[in-house]
């Protein structure tokens, strides 16, 4: 019995446990089939939502299958063409809605006929083409249609109103159009001004310096070069203020390209030689040894920074030197940093000066500057230049013992036309080096060392002689001309005596005031202008044991200004009456074969005619110009495998960085209006033919 009544217990427990799962289950089924009606009943919803957020979307949207058949599209979409005949339905294909929207009158064709815009644009809006374009409609409004493709093979497509957007564009560009325009003629303004000005102050300075030179009395010479002086002080107002307000006005643009830095710096000092001279100032370069000499930077505006250095540093100058170095480092082959300093041992700036000499018409007040002329721009100017360019721009400087200006840029080196390690004639080593200033003979020194020669420095002719007595070892000389007690040529004469057969070297910084007896100067072997490229230097050491024989004439003179210019023939191309009178004038005195003509075409037929060694060519003139009148020159040159004649313009719209525009026009350099007896000389001088060497000296 007990038995039995176990087992029935054991059955009841089954049959409980098996209901509460099976209640279990059911519970869960319940669930499950709650959850699935929900998310279907979500999903629903959502996509309501969806829809009902499109169609009240305010931008066009539609929907196509991937047969390119609309599925679903807003109102905004659906009304765009209106109801009637080209009312868009769902089920029409894309193209069919582009061909209704072209036959509504609604878009702006921009000047085509309806089916050419259809047949244009059709093509991309094809649905593998999505993407964006724009569209106008007639009454003026500017929509964005942009189309993508969904994951399910769909494409979407909404169309934005971007009228304000395009308008403020419109606006934009308009102003900007207008803001162009307005600083194009102001850059027209500026040049034309500087043309006119420039004009008539040539025969205002030209005349002046004329009258200056004629037969007057102290009084009338005072007046004639006081019109001068202030007729150039004036000239140097007006260039300063051009370039500033072309800086201020944003309008002052780089140009860079390929230059030779150590032939550009030795310009800067030649064209500023005959200042120095005339304050008997040593005017000294240290171009870097190992520095090449190809560049790529906008010559013409480091060329400006650094006559304006320069000049400034003559002017504040009265006696000792203006030493410019030029150093490099370089991060890698071409990344060069280029340090340009000018030194000189002037009145210096009072530290409280210093941080204004780079502000707009600041000038320290001193006794120096109320007698020079001078706008206070020059630096201003030159600081804004550098930093243009990149770089800085700096001053260390102490009263009454002088200053340093310099300034750092980046530029690029030319492989190509790296400096070339120069080597020296096998002949020499021991050179005598004869100068009474410092400065040069450690310069000279560092030269030869580059070619592992040994240099021996006296400072005055009598050490060198006495040397030279005493039987130092020498195998050529190198000397200065202007020394305090004895010149370089009473040195020469001297060791001549002695039975120094070996060569000898004048370096002179005033070759042009170079007066000398043929006996004397059969003393040199050569005379050279100084400060000379590296190069010129170490050419001449070595043409030096080419010569047959020493003695005689000197075999290299490095300056025309010793060149006779009679019956040379010249042209001038100018059509200004008073520049005429003044060209002609001014060359009166070198008894030139000038020929004078007025206009391009004449210059041309003149220039076939006299076959001129050296051509003046005025910019503007009629018939055509300047430019016109070099590019037949060049090609008359070339069909005749002629050389080519040096062609020097001469333009009264002197703005910086003219001179390598007039250059790559094919002329040879440059001239500003007014222009400068000295200036045209030293042209003459530098372009004329050379010589053989029994006429010079
Ligand atoms: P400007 O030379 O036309 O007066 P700058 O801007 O070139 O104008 O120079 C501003 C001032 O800086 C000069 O007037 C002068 O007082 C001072 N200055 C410039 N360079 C030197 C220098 N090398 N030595 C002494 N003072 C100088």
């Amino acid at each position: 019995m007990g038995l039995v009544l176990t087992s029935i217990a054991i059955l009841e427990e089954q049959l409980k446990q098996e209901r509460a799962a099976r209640i279990s289950a059911e519970g869960a089924l319940t669930r499950f089939r709650d959850v699935v009606k929900t998310e279907a009943e979500q999903k629903k919803h959502l996509s309501e939502r969806i829809l009902a957020a499109m169609m009240s979307a305010p931008d066009a949207m539609a929907l196509f299958d991937e047969n390119d058949l609309l599925v679903a599209a807003n109102k905004a979409y659906l009304s765009a063409n209106g109801d009637g005949e080209n009312r868009i339905e769902i089920g029409m294909s894309r193209l069919d809605i582009l061909k209704k929207a072209a036959l509504t009158g609604l878009i702006d064709f921009n000047g085509k006929t309806a089916q050419d815009w259809f047949d244009e644009t059709a093509p991309n809006w094809r649905s593998e083409d999505f993407g964006e374009s724009t569209l106008q409609t007639t009454d003026g409004k500017w929509f964005r249609i942009t189309t993508r493709k969904t994951k399910f093979g769909d494409s979407v497509t909404y169309r934005v109103d971007i009228t304000a957007e395009k308008m403020r564009a419109l606006e934009l560009e308009q102003a900007r159009k207008r803001a162009d325009i307005a600083s194009s003629a102001k850059s027209a303004f500026l040049a034309n001004m500087s043309h006119e000005i420039r004009t008539p102050m040539n025969g205002v300075i030209g005349m002046a310096e004329l009258l200056a030179e004629t037969d007057l009395d102290e009084e009338q010479s005072l007046f004639a070069n006081t019109i001068r002086n202030s007729g150039e002080a004036l000239l140097t107002i007006i260039n300063d203020i051009l370039d500033y307000s072309k800086i201020e006005a944003g309008q002052m643009e780089l140009f860079p390209e390929p230059f030779n830095l150590e032939e550009m710096v030795l310009d800067c000092v030649r064209l500023l030689q005959s200042k120095a001279n005339d304050k008997h100032l040593d005017l000294l370069l240290d171009y870097d040894m190992f520095l090449p000499t190809g560049f790529v930077g906008d010559v013409g505006r480091i060329r400006q920074v650094l006559l304006n250095l320069i000049s400034n540093a003559i002017k504040f100058t009265q006696t000792g030197f203006v030493l410019i170095r030029v150093v490099g480092v370089t991060a890698n082959d071409t990344d060069y940093k280029i340090h340009i300093a000018v030194e000189d041992t002037g009145i210096g700036i009072p530290s409280a000066k210093q941080a204004q000499v780079f502000s707009e018409f600041k000038q320290v007040d001193h006794s120096e500057n109320r007698k020079l002329e001078g706008t206070g721009l020059g630096l201003a100017i030159s600081k804004k230049l550098v930093e243009k360019m990149g770089g800085v721009m700096w001053l260390d400087s102490e009263q009454d013992k002088g200053s340093v200006f310099g300034f750092k840029i980046g530029l690029k080196s030319q492989t190509d036309e790296y400096y070339r390690q120069p080597t020296a004639p096998k002949e020499i080593y021991n050179i005598m080096i004869v100068d009474d200033l410092e400065q040069n003979r450690t310069i000279l020194k560092k030269q030869l060392g580059a070619l592992n020669l040994h240099a021996y420095e006296y400072s005055n002719v009598d050490d060198a002689v006495a040397a030279f007595k005493n039987g130092t070892p020498c195998d050529m000389v190198i000397t200065d001309h202007q020394m305090p007690e004895q010149t370089g040529e009473q040195l020469a004469i001297q060791i001549r005596e002695l039975g120094f057969k070996g060569p000898i070297f004048m370096l002179s910084s005033d070759l042009r005031n170079l007066k000398m007896s043929s006996a004397n100067a059969g003393c040199f072997t050569a005379i050279l202008q100084r400060p000379s490229l590296r190069d010129e230097l170490y050419k001449s050491l070595n043409c030096v044991f080419d010569a047959s024989e020493l003695g005689g004439q000197p075999m290299l003179v490095e300056s025309s200004a010793l060149c006779n210019l009679e019956n040379l023939p010249v042209l001038l191309a100018e059509d200004n009456k008073t520049n005429q009178l003044v060209f002609r004038q001014m060359t009166k005195g070198l008894n030139l074969n000038l020929t004078v003509c007025g206009d391009g075409p004449d210059t041309v037929a003149q220039y076939q005619k006299i076959m001129p060694k050296i051509v003046f060519m005025d910019i503007s003139m009629p018939g055509f110009d300047g430019d016109e009148a070099t590019r037949q020159i060049r090609d008359i040159e070339k069909m005749n495998n002629m050389p080519p004649t040096p062609i020097i313009a001469l333009t009264a719209h002197a703005m910086a960085g003219d001179r390598d525009r007039f250059i790559s026009a094919g002329m040879d350099d440059y001239l500003a209006k007014p222009l400068k007896k000295k200036l045209v000389y030293e042209m003459l001088e530098r372009f004329s033919p050379t010589l053989a060497p029994e006429q010079q000296l």
